[in-house]
């Protein structure tokens, strides 16, 4: 084995890659960085030219991707479908199974495949690891993951909760038993990832038993830009009703509803703002996403039987104190008690926001899915070696 221990991680998506480069050794970030509007007028023209962009940056800080340092590069991969349930060293034969996945994600995996394909060019003598979003929920049982619509029919088209942000709920339910003190095969934990894109799991011992979004991120919580859940018949009464397209409904459902659509605003922060200023559409927005939320904990709360901890992750689990206080409050029956104080203090670590006396701890531990993407592709590429 070579003395390589650094890997990059490329995240690639539609209109932008982002990246980091970190060294396994010490699990120290060396560069982190984005290349934006791709595609965009003005912007930058493709995928292999964002990378190169990005391999300019790296080099200009003495980070070149020439360097013998670097042992591997890891993808974020949006879909691997029913296939890919582990991190998994990239072939053609790989990517042709990533292709085969395109519709299933016709926005996500085109690009993810781009990333790659640039990546191999760059350096094809490295391993390349795609570590996919869907694989930490493999593990959710039939029942789970069936939708009661006829089998052959659902077969035959690949439907079934696959689920997604796998990534952050693996790294956050693992970073919550440790908070804890406690082995994660002993811990059973409800992650509430709210970002921009929200999901929520149930992670039992460590084995994901259930999440909130689906055959794509449309399920589930609400969302910035997205419905979540709905009744199916709606799209069938905007088509027969609203005599609206295939593609008006899904611009509608994926980037004109949520939060979005409810009040104008997808942003958290400005949803405050007018709620502190008696904005009633803000208001109703707020109440719609947060009812939405403490339904999922009981529905896991059930799922799992006994719930050690709540954990709030990303942009809007991590920064929203209001939030977390809302979705939680008044929940004593389940063994849940907040702590006020505890949770309005702002903090960049992972810490506990319950009180000392509730059984089930309340957790705000900060992802960071590309330092989970780093860790399976070193143990892949190079710790297997
Ligand atoms: P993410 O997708 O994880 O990057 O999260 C992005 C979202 O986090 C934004 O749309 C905001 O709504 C939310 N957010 C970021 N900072 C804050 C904050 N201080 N308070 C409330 N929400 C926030």
């Amino acid at each position: 084995m070579s003395g390589a221990t650094r890997v990059l991680v490329l995240n690639s998506g539609s209109s932008s890659v982002k990246y980091q480069l970190i060294d396994m050794d010490g699990e120290e970030r060396l560069a982190a960085g984005a290349v934006e509007r791709i595609g965009e007028p003005g912007g930058t023209a493709d995928h292999a030219q964002a990378l190169r962009e990005a391999a300019d940056e790296l080099k200009a800080r003495g980070l070149g991707l020439d360097s013998p340092e670097l042992a591997a590069v890891g993808h974020r991969v949006v879909h691997g479908g029913t296939r890919f349930t582990v991190p998994t060293l990239v072939t053609d034969e790989v990517l042709a199974g990533i292709e085969d996945l395109v519709p299933l994600a016709p926005l996500h995996n085109p690009a993810n495949i781009a990333g790659i394909r640039v990546a191999r060019d760059l350096r094809p003598d490295l391993p390349q690891v795609a570590v996919f979003d869907t694989a930490f929920h493999a593990t959710i049982p039939e029942a789970a993951a069936r939708y009661a619509v006829d089998t052959a029919t659902a077969d035959r088209y690949g439907i079934r909760r696959y689920g997604f942000h796998g990534t952050s709920h693996a790294y956050v339910s693992r970073a919550t038993a440790a908070l804890l003190g406690r082995d994660p095969a002993d811990v059973n934990v409800i992650v509430l990832h709210l970002g921009n894109g929200a999901s929520a799991s149930a992670v039992r011992g460590g084995v994901c038993v259930d999440t909130s979004m689906g055959l794509t991120p449309l399920e589930g919580l609400v969302m910035g830009t997205r419905s979540g859940d709905l009744d199916p018949a709606v799209v069938l009464h905007l088509e027969r009703v609203g005599g609206m397209s295939t593609g008006e409904i899904d611009e509608l459902l994926n980037r004109k509803s949520g939060l979005l659509g409810l009040c104008g605003d997808n942003d958290m922060r400005e949803i405050g703002r007018r709620m502190a200023e008696g904005d009633k559409a803000a208001r109703l927005a707020f109440d719609v996403y947060i009812h939405r939320l403490r339904r999922y904990v009981g529905a896991f709360t059930a799922v799992l039987g006994r719930v050690d901890a709540i954990t709030f992750t990303a942009g809007v689990g991590e920064n929203s104190a209001a939030v977390r206080e809302a979705a939680l409050s008044d929940l004593h029956n389940l063994g849940v008690t907040m702590d006020s104080v505890r949770n309005a203090v702002r903090g960049a670590a992972a810490r506990l926001v319950s009180a000392d006396s509730s059984r089930v701890a309340v957790a705000v531990v900060p992802t960071d899915e590309e330092l989970e993407i780093a860790r399976d592709t070193y143990a892949l590429a190079v710790q297997s070696d």
